[in-house]
């Protein structure tokens, strides 16, 4: 929902609250005591907020009322009142209590995202609270901060109503502490903002106000509850210590909950912030509403957010964990990498042991916080990503850095679809039992994917009919001519039927993105081809930018970049891996570009110069995947190189990639999931 709609909506639910509020006024129960009308309207507008806010799952709907609610009161009081306090005295209050209101309220608007947003903490109180999720909401988020409103606004009660004793020194003094504390609050909030806005990676925020104080913008709206109270002091001297209830009420919840709070999410997120708070400045009150935009965090250490989690983004984070904060988003629940298809489909036991691996069992991504969602917007001014989760909330992750690494769409198994564990194994599972059962299979396509699965499904099902079927004169166009001669030699000795030239006609509509069963005409002339399973493997990519604003696309979609792998125009954001317009064949995750990815980052938040990637310019790797009598992997110049079957599994995965490239990761349950039936 867009900004203004989202507003919209929100001045909505308020006009909504203040007419039930007066409908009660008018026609509900009248108590005889002007206070509780007003405390029981106060509580039923909550309510009619706490209706918008659980109808939006999101609770940011009460934000405002905060602000919005006390001039409310006053009003109501101010004309209902009989007796009527002093006009000098309501006035002044007035004039604080309106100033206050108005500025409040104004800087919540200027911050204000959209209700794509919620406050962080929010989520954070319904989690805790597990079943009781809906009575916390009501009463945490929603009644109570409206019970210590009303608790504060009581003095100016007492002024409206009581005639009391005309102006005095009091009041003046209430008057100059009120609106100190408003400019106080002002000048801290507008301070935070600019910091924010211009700031450098890794700068601390210890300038001005910020810089005597760890709160200033909390110590201000604390101010400002202590004025009203001195206000009511100068109403009612006789009243004492009550007076102050709501001042005090509000310093115990900043102390007792807003700072604790606000203060371990810095800690969790921010390395410096310990430094912060064991050495800076004054231990100043909190407010719980109205933060800096920044979820008033002092102290900024470089962010990096890695967007997308796959075979690139895992390593870029890897890499970058000991040195930033590192941030990565992936809409699989663990590493699902798009290697070795036709392992995948033909032993996926044995493929997801290496290839599926949950993000926990990464050693060097324990330092990370991982988020399972969706990337669905980009705000590069702001310098943050929109995410939707498994349950539609979207929220905002800013960066420092961003790092593009969301890959791309590829046949039905590289998907960019939200997906848990269990659909993960449902996906891996079918495709397998289909394959497994058919007694023919048509594999079209000419590329590594296509060739690795028609190896692999015959070498698995030496019953089973397999047929390759490809474009040109030969397969793997991309690679050295030799990769071809040798791997062909191998098709031909595991039975695998070759068909050269033969371009498919892809149905109308139809993505490749599942195993199909029936005919495939030929656009080349041929007859048509029957199987009982079809695998399309015909290289149709497609970047998983949709998320990312148009501009920072080529005309394929893909992102654009420099050889420093740095989007043109924007040197805060970087792109790696199958997305990453690198080069022709976009070879960037093959070619272990995360390290210099990495490097790169360093280099850009230290001001350092930085590293240009150059690609071969062909293909090179594994084409089969691991077989029975080893891992033959091409060199750029076509010369295969066979790693000896026992040290794939003793040596090279344990030591190289899970060690060496992967940097640590412990044993998990992976292997055990996914059983194939034959
Ligand atoms: C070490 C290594 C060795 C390799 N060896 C070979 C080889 O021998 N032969 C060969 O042919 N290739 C090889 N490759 C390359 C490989 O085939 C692919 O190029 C690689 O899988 C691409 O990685 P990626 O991170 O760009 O994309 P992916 O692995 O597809 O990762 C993208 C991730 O982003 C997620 N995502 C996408 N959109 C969104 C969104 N909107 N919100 C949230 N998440 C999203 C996806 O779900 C996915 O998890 C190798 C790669 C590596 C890293």
């Amino acid at each position: 929902m867009s900004r203004t709609a989202s507003l919209r909506r929100v001045a909505t639910a308020y006009v909504v609250a203040l007419l039930v509020a007066t409908a009660w006024v008018l026609v509900g129960p009248d108590t005889g005591r002007l206070w509780l009308d007003a405390l029981l309207a106060d509580v039923v507008a909550t309510l009619a907020v706490f209706g918008f806010s659980r109808a939006h799952k999101n609770s940011s709907f009460y934000d405002a009322y905060w602000s919005v609610a006390p001039p409310v009161l006053l009003a109501f009081w101010w004309i209902v009142a009989e007796p009527a306090g002093d006009a000098a005295r309501s006035a002044l209050v007035a004039l604080v209590v309106v100033v206050w209101s108005v500025r409040l309220t104004a800087n919540w608007l200027v911050g204000f995202p959209g209700l794509h947003h919620e406050d962080w903490r929010y989520p954070l109180l319904r989690e805790r609270a597990g079943r009781a999720e809906l009575a916390v909401d009501l009463v945490a988020i929603h009644l109570v901060p409206t019970l210590q409103v009303f608790a504060g606004m009581l003095p100016v009660y007492v002024v409206l109503t009581r005639p009391g004793r005309g102006l005095g020194w009091l009041d003046v003094v209430a008057a100059v502490v009120g609106l100190g504390a408003i400019a106080l609050e002002t000048v801290a909030d507008l301070q935070m903002r600019r910091f924010v806005r211009d700031r450098s990676p890794g700068e601390v925020m210890d300038r001005g106000l910020w810089g005597w104080s760890r709160h200033p913008n909390y110590l201000g709206e604390l101010g400002f509850w202590v004025s009203l109270a001195l206000f009511g002091l100068a109403a009612s001297p006789g009243d004492g210590w009550w007076l102050f209830a709501g001042a005090l009420a509000m310093l115990a919840m900043f102390l007792g909950a807003s700072i604790p709070m606000m203060e371990q999410r810095n800690l969790e997120r921010r390395a410096g912030y310990a430094d912060v708070v064991a050495g800076a400045a004054l231990p100043a009150p909190a407010v719980a509403r109205h933060e800096s935009s920044d979820g008033g965090a002092l102290v900024t250490r470089p962010r990096v957010v890695v967007a997308g989690l796959g075979d690139t983004g895992v390593l870029t984070a890897v890499r970058l964990t000991r040195h930033v904060d590192v941030v990565g988003i992936s809409s699989k629940p663990g590493l699902v990498s798009g290697q070795e298809l036709g392992r995948r489909l033909a032993r996926p036991e044995e493929w997801q042991r290496d290839y599926r691996i949950g993000f926990d069992r990464f050693r060097g991504l324990r330092r990370a916080r991982t988020v399972h969602a969706t990337l669905t917007g980009l705000d590069l001014d702001g310098r943050r990503v929109l995410l939707e989760t498994s349950d539609g909330v979207t929220t905002i992750e800013e960066y420092d850095v961003l790092v593009v690494a969301s890959g791309v769409t590829n046949g039905f198994w590289r998907r960019p679809d939200l997906q848990s564990p269990a659909e993960v194994d449902a996906d891996l599972r079918s495709a397998h039992e289909q394959l497994a059962a058919a007694g023919s299979v048509v594999v079209v396509g000419g590329g590594a994917a296509a060739v690795g699965t028609a190896a692999n499904l015959a070498g698995r099902w030496p019953d089973t009919e397999v047929h390759l079927h490809f474009p040109g004169e030969r397969a793997l166009p991309q690679h050295h001519p030799r990769v071809w001669r040798t791997v062909r030699r191998r098709l031909e000795r595991l039975g695998v039927a070759l068909h050269p030239g033969h371009r498919a006609v892809v149905p109308e509509g139809f993505a490749c993105d599942r195993i199909t069963q029936g005919p495939v005409a030929w656009s080349t002339g041929q007859e048509s081809s029957y199987s009982d399973a079809v695998v399309w493997a015909i290289g149709r990519v497609r970047p998983n930018t949709a998320w990312l604003p148009a501009s920072l696309l080529d005309d394929d979609g893909f992102v654009r970049v420099t050889p420093q792998l740095q989007v043109p125009g924007h040197p805060e954001v970087f792109a790696v891996g199958d997305v990453a317009a690198t080069d022709p064949l976009r070879s960037s995750a093959r070619n272990r570009a995360d390290r210099l990815l990495a490097r790169n980052v360093r280099a850009h938040l230290a001001g350092r110069a930085l590293r240009a990637y150059r690609p071969p310019g062909r293909r090179w790797g594994s084409v089969l995947g691991a077989q029975h009598d080893g891992l033959q992997v091409f060199a750029p110049d076509g010369r295969g190189y066979r790693i000896p079957r026992w040290s794939v599994d003793t040596v090279l995965q344990p030591w190289v990639v899970r060690w060496g490239i992967y940097r640590g990761v412990s044993a998990g349950r992976g292997s055990r999931r996914c059983r194939s039936p034959r």
